[in-house]
């Protein structure tokens, strides 16, 4: 299996190399050449783990073998409280909930990074080689990194997160892990800020080579490639012909893997792609409008990006892998703050996809209707995609709406819309007293880079 540039302008990859690399170094992103099938009805029934490695195989296999995938699969999944993985329940008739917040970090994310952090210290090892890894979170991906990779080998893991504006459990799950080669680092400013100096040390391709820095936000191929394996496994257990999913999107790396899972044989429907306030996607997959405005806080956060990242592979794919009207496409986006998608491509677009949008009156309101029909408590990033699916559900086929992170990580929401604190696991409930550790950094990219320099295991 061979990886293309969504730029046309990159050497082909194998999956190693693009797990390492990250973005291609055109900008694009990498993408498999052609898309493998899997049957879903030989699907094993064993446990998660063994789903994933059935339905990874193709996308690794130059790389691993079906033995030691199966292996890493059930290293990583063994985190997990039970062999399952997920959880499946029926909220209404038709229209469920599929619970991925399971994991040690109470969040979807657990599920790619815990592989992706077994991919990267596979590799390493055989290869005897050590990287510098670097992100910037608003809380859900930085707490799955430094959980994931907190025993790892041969990384050195640095985690950007802004002051004051994650929430407090958020923190404590990034700062109180006790490992010498994890640095959670509090800078003073915003997400945005955070992601800027991510970007501009990426840039610094002197300091990238000297630390030999390699990423782990989502435009990582692995971790699309890790979020298919649920799609499959809900299907085995609904046991029906079709099957619609509804996902709380922001950088549309969870709805993509869906849309893959699709493209590999799955009877998918409809993705619904729902939004929160920040509704560049919503606009975009309605009627062809991908303009970008200023970020707006919501009790969402994961969500608050007005840049999609991996929406660019949907767009690739969309123009029937035209890489240059691709590049073109991005080019205005910089010009001008955006551009609009054509009507022939928006109908490709629309034949797997829908959208909504769901105010922040509409996440609280579905949080405490969902309680009372069912009393079940919905976290708010889980809710935005519950209020979209309302719309559109069709009464043939069900509806699955993704829950992408426990209640108890976002608990100010959930008191404001039903009354009182939804109560915390007990694997969560041992941080709460533990000692933080963490750096305090101003939002200067020299200050990062010495402290990076001076950590490294490099
Ligand atoms: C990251 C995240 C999302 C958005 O997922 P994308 O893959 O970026 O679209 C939704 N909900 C929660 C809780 C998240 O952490």
């Amino acid at each position: 299996m061979k990886y293309i540039s969504t730029r046309g302008k990159a050497p082909e990859l194998g999956f190693e190399d693009v797990l390492l690399s990250g973005l291609a170094n055109d900008g694009g992103l990498y993408i498999p050449k052609e898309w493998p099938k899997v049957d879903y009805k030989e699907l094993p029934t064993t446990s998660y783990s063994e789903q994933a490695a059935y339905v990874i195989y193709p996308f690794v296999k130059d790389f691993l073998s079906y033995e030691e995938l199966n292996d890493i699969a059930s290293q990583a999944y063994s985190h997990f409280p039970s062999k399952e993985a997920i959880g499946l329940k029926e909220v209404e008739k038709g229209n469920y909930l599929l619970e991925l917040f399971h994991g040690p970090t109470l969040a979807f994310k657990d599920f790619a990074m815990l592989l992706l952090a077994q991919f990267f210290e596979t590799s390493l090892s055989k290869k005897n080689k050590s990287i510098t890894i670097l992100g910037a979170t608003s809380g859900d991906t930085g707490s799955a990194a430094i959980e994931a990779f907190k025993n790892n080998k041969h990384c050195t893991v640095f985690i950007l997160f802004p002051k004051g504006r994650v929430s407090e459990i958020q923190r404590k799950q990034m700062t109180t892990v006790d490992s010498a080669s994890i640095y959670p680092i509090e800078i003073d400013g915003t997400f945005d800020d955070c992601q800027n100096l991510v970007k501009h040390l990426f840039q610094n391709l002197e300091f990238k080579e000297e630390v030999s820095l390699g990423a782990i936000n989502s435009i990582n191929w692995a971790r699309v490639a890790a979020q298919i394996v649920y799609y499959f496994s809900t299907f085995q257990q609904l046991q029906s012909n079709r099957v619609s999913f509804s996902v709380p999107t922001g950088n549309f790396g969870d709805v993509m893997a869906g849309w893959v899972a699709k493209k590999m044989g799955l009877p998918i429907d409809k993705l619904i792609v729902a939004t929160n306030d920040n509704d560049i996607l919503d606009r975009a997959i309605s009627n062809g409008d991908y303009f970008q405005e200023e970020v707006k806080a919501t009790t969402s956060p994961s969500m608050d990006i007005q840049i999609s990242s991996n929406f660019e592979r949907l767009l690739f794919e969309s123009l029937n892998r035209d890489s240059e009207k691709l590049r073109n496409l991005f080019l205005e986006l910089k010009e001008n703050n955006g551009f609009r998608i054509d009507n022939d491509t928006l109908n490709h677009i629309k034949n797997d996809f829908k959208s909504g949008k769901a105010s922040e009156k509409k996440v609280k309101d579905t949080i405490s209707k969902i309680y009372k029909a069912s009393n079940i408590i919905l976290d708010p990033h889980t809710a935005v995609g519950f209020y979209a699916s309302a719309k559109i559900i069709d009464a043939d086929v069900p509806m699955v709406n993704l829950g992408t992170a426990h209640p108890a990580k976002f608990s100010q929401a959930v008191i404001d819309a039903i009354g009182f604190k939804p109560e915390i696991p007990d694997r969560l409930k041992n941080i709460i007293n533990k000692k933080e550790k963490f750096t305090e950094l101003e939002n200067n990219s020299e200050a990062l880079i010495s402290f990076i320099r001076k950590h490294s295991n490099v």
